[in-house]
């Protein structure tokens, strides 16, 4: 599939669904609370989606179950929302989410602290957030998509931590997973050539030991092989001839950029 430049019309209607699905996380974050099932957290999500009149991407994606990823400690990504799955002061929740509005894609993820975590659970969480931040610095028309995979790993490096490799970013538009793929470890390639118009999902994913990861028994929650920790942070953005423009960081989440 070729990579799809996104006209005027469409980069509208992607600003707006990305503009929704900040919403939605907002609600899944002021929600969070030890005591909670990871299923009670996809009814929150999924139940903003639609009240924001968008469609939940997610839901029956590939036939996953749910419209959140709700993924827990050494979860990486893809955890299926479980009622008997009851979420611990300590914590750490990666909330995956996306929605359409009017036939167009967002996506976005962050990972959330429930209570108080460890200071080494809190330097994974903020260097991954930092690691997506890196990598936009190269987010711009004229560069090349391995400057945005170098930058992200770049840092991860120097806290020693793993970052995962059978996981990616992806174009987004009015499919989910769109081309390119958007690797967040080093490349010794360029890669091609970023251009005013196209729509990104970067993501890094990041673990605290080891970058290597294994699908756990449901065929979908992908979990780090050596139980360390993982985060993920995630946003859909345009790219431009100047600044990228973060279609999914509103609110609260943009005030501490
Ligand atoms: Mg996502
Ligand atoms: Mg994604």
């Amino acid at each position: 599939m070729a990579v799809v430049i996104k006209s005027k019309a469409e980069i509208e209607l992607m600003r707006e669904s990305g503009r929704l699905l900040s919403l939605v996380l907002d609600e899944m974050e002021k929600s969070l609370h030890p005591g909670m099932s990871t299923k009670d957290i996809d009814v929150i999500g999924e139940r903003k989606i639609r009240a924001l009149g968008g469609i939940p991407n997610f839901l029956n994606y590939n036939g996953f179950p749910a419209s959140i990823c709700v993924s827990v400690n050494d979860e990486v990504v893809h955890g299926i929302p479980d009622r008997h799955r009851i979420i611990q002061e300590g914590d750490i929740v990666s909330l995956d989410c996306g929605l359409i509005w009017k036939g167009y894609h967002s996506d976005a993820a962050r990972t959330f602290a429930v209570g108080k975590i460890s200071p080494e659970a809190e330097q994974l969480v903020r260097v991954t957030r930092e690691c997506f931040f890196e990598g936009l610095k190269y987010a711009k028309a004229g560069n090349h998509l391995y400057d945005i995979s170098n930058a992200i790993a770049d840092h991860a490096d120097k806290y020693g931590y793993g970052i995962v490799e059978d996981l990616v970013g992806h174009g987004i538009g009015t499919h989910l997973h769109e081309d390119p793929e958007v690797p967040n470890f080093h490349m010794p390639k360029k890669g091609l050539k970023l251009r005013a118009g196209m729509t990104l999902a970067v993501e890094p994913m990041i673990n605290m030991g080891r970058k290597d990861v294994e699908w756990l028994e449901n065929d979908w929650t992908v979990a780090t092989q050596d139980g360390s920790l993982s985060a993920h942070y995630e946003n859909t953005i345009l790219i431009t001839e100047g600044e990228p423009e973060i279609f999914t960081l509103q609110g609260k989440e943009r005030s501490h950029v």
